[in-house]
């Protein structure tokens, strides 16, 4: 099977959507064209599970471009848009994707994509590199090596890696300045707001937001919240962010506590369970909850269900939960990332930082093959200063170069 996607009729509207991206992402423009001239990936399959809209579209592009052939899936059932997946099988690239994929289907497009033999995986949250270890050993030779988008997905790496498990060099894009600095912070900061906003179209101002998990993310979520108007909490497990969340001039408190308070709550912590029974019986009537973290068990909507008398949809994609109390308590998109679930993401010009070091850092795998004593492996520096380089001369923005003088101060400092 070449495709499984949900309709090819779909594809102009997909082919718009990648076209409005495309303007706006000026690092992968100019890989576009490099590639196609230095053909990087020529003769080499590229397995990619990454969240399928617009921007990952024309990553997949990009390395088509540059010579790959590519086998794409999703990387979360709701983040998949079936008029790119449609755009991309019409420019003739393979997808395995739809909408709302059942976890049977989910695995099933992995599966797919895996028994291509790829060349290269790029990856996001692990799926791809732990479908290969898992079922497909005996396809791990063929692999150069990949690369992992997201925080959780590292952190899989690693026990991985420290369990002498992984079998292939996987290089941390998260990791790179250019990636976590900008894509974690302002991207999820904006995203997770844009998700929402448009879901529930209510104020945000004069509102409390409580955001779980003051890491990079959170540090967005709760800055764009204070933009918006909101009063912000912080409940966190880790005492050195609590103060820096304190200095950043936000109260923060123990869930039990913000439960009591908070209109909006979003967990951005990469752990689980981090609002469960005993925080919604706390909450007010018409508590609102999301998640924007990897996974879905973060709030715990499995027990939300399981303790609510009378479930409703109360709008597209908010689900309502009555409790024994009276109150309800609203969870947007089932729990899961409300930036792509609810949203379409981080904006085309921080996924153009993100994406442009995944398709330059999978060349370096490429270029390197054969050569790398670890598995586990970070992102060139100058891969990172070519991406900052690249965006502050599209943004027309310059700064200073050291003079000599200045230099050797610096040196002997
Ligand atoms: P991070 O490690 O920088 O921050 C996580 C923070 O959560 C840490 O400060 C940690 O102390 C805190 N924490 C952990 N468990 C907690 C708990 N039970 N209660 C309160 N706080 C807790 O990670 P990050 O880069 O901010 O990423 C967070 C999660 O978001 C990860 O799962 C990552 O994969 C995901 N992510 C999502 C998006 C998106 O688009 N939605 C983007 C990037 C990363
Ligand atoms: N498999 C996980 C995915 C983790 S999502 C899941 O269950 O949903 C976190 C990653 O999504 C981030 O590292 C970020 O780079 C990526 N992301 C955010 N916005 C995106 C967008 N518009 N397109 C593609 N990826 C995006």
């Amino acid at each position: 099977m070449k495709n499984d996607i949900k309709d090819i009729n779909l594809w102009e509207s997909g082919a718009r959507k990648i076209q409005w991206v495309k303007q706006n992402m000026c690092i992968l423009r100019e890989l576009e064209e490099r590639f196609a001239v230095e053909q990087p990936f020529k003769g080499l399959k590229v397995a990619l599970s990454v969240h399928l809209e617009a921007k990952t579209a024309y990553l997949c592009k990009v390395l088509a471009a540059g010579g790959a052939e590519m086998y794409i899936t999703g990387s979360n059932p709701l983040s998949t848009q079936d008029d790119v997946a449609a755009a991309l099988v019409h420019d003739g690239l393979n997808v395995f994707a739809w909408y709302a994929a059942t976890e049977e289907e989910y695995n099933r497009h992995i599966e797919e994509v895996i028994k291509v033999g790829p060349n290269i995986i790029i990856d996001d949250g692990g799926d791809l590199v732990n479908h290969i270890h898992n079922n497909h050993p005996e396809l791990i030779p063929n692999v150069l090596g990949g690369c992992e988008e997201t925080t959780t997905g590292i952190i899989r790496l690693i026990a991985m890696n420290n369990e002498k498990k992984l079998k292939f060099p996987m290089v941390l894009v998260n990791n790179a300045k250019c990636k976590y600095l900008f894509d974690n912070r302002y991207g999820t900061g904006q995203s997770v707001w844009d998700g929402i906003n448009r879901t529930t179209n209510l104020i945000v101002a004069g509102k409390n937001v409580v955001v779980a998990g003051y890491g990079w993310c959170g540090k967005g979520v709760a800055m764009r919240a204070k933009g918006l108007g909101a009063s912000v909490i912080i409940t966190e497990i880790d005492p050195v962010k609590a103060i820096e969340a304190v200095m950043d001039g936000f109260k923060v408190m123990k869930m039990e506590d913000a439960a009591k308070i908070g209109d909006f709550f979003v967990t951005v912590t990469g752990c689980r369970d981090v609002i469960t029974e005993k925080s919604f019986n706390n909450m007010k009537d018409g508590a609102i909850c999301c998640n924007a973290g990897h996974f879905d068990i973060e709030v715990d909507v499995a027990g939300l269900k399981e303790i609510a008398t009378e479930t409703r949809e109360a709008r597209n994609n908010i689900q309502g939960y009555k409790l024994s109390n009276g109150n309800w308590i609203y969870v947007i998109a089932e729990g899961r990332l409300v930036n792509l679930a609810a949203g379409d993401g981080h904006p085309a010009e921080i996924m153009d930082m993100s994406f442009a070091i995944q398709a330059l850092s999978a060349a370096y795998i490429v270029k390197n093959s054969g050569k790398f004593d670890s598995m586990i492996v970070d992102v060139p520096e100058e891969v990172d200063n070519q991406v900052a380089v690249a965006k502050l001369k599209d943004w027309d923005f310059e700064i200073d170069e050291l003079t000599k003088v200045q230099t050797d101060y610096l040196n002997n400092a």
